[in-house]
């Protein structure tokens, strides 16, 4: 151990504590290997189980947690991943987190990435306006305390997240007045006729309903301004046609979710249409390292789950259960597939969009500044697009949309951290000589 460093020793390391990576984690620890997952999070449970302590934890979350804790695997919470590479020797890798301003690098044989995704936001008129949130950041500030009681709020976007959100909102005290859909009926409709076949999500869809009940479900409408002049007072709706204004006091508004793939990036694995590409064991296209849940693509945290045991197995070199994981993987997909389809951002989004619309949020960068022959590296290089705290993070996915650009690549830290927490993980030890003295 280097001072001021702490180095732990696995045979697994997972990266990501949400469905995925627990599932991943617990069926590694299960058969047989040291197993150690990082978090960033201050605790476990990612996007959906997090936060959930007391009488509101699902069912499926309590019985991984329960599982996960009896499995051996070791948890770092606070442990914000910033580099992941193989080690010199070429067997292993070592990944490198900061944790309460401390570098902490784990060494493993093998590596699952289970980073999750995070909202996708296509820029309007007003949005960065306070008051405006994502809709699953306005469910995050709301578990971490922030009252929304009495509050008129209009949920904006796209995706099966519109509805939990105004369920929780509504049960929370907050006067939900819309919820736009910005799909056309009838992808709405076919998607949910497509889950006939799974009528425990037909039932969970028809309970969040119920939990605004009171509040109109429009589909082929989305918001293409939001007006204020300290904060935000209003919002304009469109159904491409007609529009109409709504005051409120809050907007919720997202297109849906995105995977988080910075760290498969930076360890050179194959990523198609903005997911990580995986075989059928898992495993990306750098051998050693496995990617489960929605890095692979949006798909629930069922598909996470089942993807994460297939990943946890496959890094521990076990077989068992894989061919039954394989059968359960095969529908999950095809309704991942199917939500792609149905719930895609219009093309109209595009329209909205004025000259003067702020377009990245860090650097302050209007669409005018941009012109539209540019590439990705060009609006970067000219107008420090991208360049800001995020990394690309919020207003990457955006300008992919509004220009068809492809994400830049990605560059060490894959988070914000201390320059001392950088060097910690460039000093390379091979992970054999720490293998031999654990
Ligand atoms: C904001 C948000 C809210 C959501 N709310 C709901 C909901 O209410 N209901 C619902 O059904 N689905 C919800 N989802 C979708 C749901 O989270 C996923 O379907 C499911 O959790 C996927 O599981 P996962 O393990 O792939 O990823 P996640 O649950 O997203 O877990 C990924 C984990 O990786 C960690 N991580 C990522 N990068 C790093 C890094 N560099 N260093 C350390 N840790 C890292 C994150 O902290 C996170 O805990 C939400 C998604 C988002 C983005």
């Amino acid at each position: 151990m280097s001072a001021g460093v702490a180095d732990i020793v696995a045979d697994v390391v997972v990266v990501g504590a949400g469905p995925g990576g627990i599932a991943a984690a617990t069926r590694a620890a299960e058969s047989g290997r040291r197993t150690v997952v990082l978090d960033e999070g201050a605790e476990m449970g990612g996007n959906i189980w997090r936060h959930r302590a007391g009488d509101g934890v699902p069912t499926q979350a309590r019985k991984w947690m329960a599982r996960f804790a009896r499995s051996g695997a070791m948890v770092l919470n606070g442990a914000s991943v910033v580099d992941a590479r193989a080690t010199s020797g070429g067997d292993g890798f070592l990944v490198t987190a900061e944790r309460a301003s401390l570098a902490c690098r784990v060494h493993g044989r093998a590596l699952v990435l289970a980073t999750g995704s995070r909202e996708r936001f296509i820029p309007f008129p007003g949005w960065t306006l306070p008051g405006v949130h994502g809709v699953g950041g306005a469910q995050a500030l709301l578990k971490a305390g922030l009252s929304f009681a009495g509050k008129r709020v209009v949920i904006a976007g796209t995706g099966p997240l519109l509805l939990p959100v105004a369920a929780t909102l509504a049960g929370a005290g907050a006067r939900v007045v819309l919820v736009a859909e910005q799909a056309p009926a009838r992808a709405v409709v076919g998607f949910a006729v497509g889950l006939l076949t799974r009528p425990e999500s037909l039932l969970q869809g028809a309970r969040y309903r119920a939990g605004f009940f009171g509040t109109p479900y429009r589909t082929g409408l989305w918001v293409s301004e939001a007006r204020g002049t300290e904060r935000l007072e209003a919002v304009t709706v469109t159904d491409g046609r007609t529009t109409r204004e709504i005051v409120c006091d809050v907007l919720c508004a997202a297109h849906g979710l995105i995977p988080n793939v910075e760290l498969p990036r930076l360890l050179q694995c194959e990523v198609a249409n903005g997911a990580v590409v995986v075989d059928n064991h898992q495993q990306t296209s750098r051998p050693g390292v496995y990617c489960a849940g929605e890095a692979t693509g949006i798909g629930g945290a069922e598909l996470a789950i089942v993807e994460g045991e297939l990943a946890g197995l496959s890094a521990a070199g076990s077989a068992t259960d894989v061919e039954l994981l394989r059968h359960r993987l095969r529908p999950l997909r095809r309704m991942a597939a199917r939500m792609e389809h149905a719930f895609a951002p219009r093309a109209e989004l595009r329209d909205i969009v004025t000259p003067d619309t702020i377009v990245c949020r860090c650097e302050d960068v209007r669409l005018r500044s941009i012109e539209s022959g540019w590439n990705a590296r060009q609006a970067k290089l000219y107008t420090r697009a991208g360049m800001g705290p995020c990394q690309g993070r919020v207003c990457g996915a955006s300008l992919e949309f509004l220009f068809g650009w492809h994400a830049d690549t990605v560059r060490l830290p894959s988070e914000p951290a201390l320059l001392s927490t950088i060097l910690a993980g460039t000093a390379d030890e091979s992970a054999d000589s720490l293998h031999q003295g654990a």
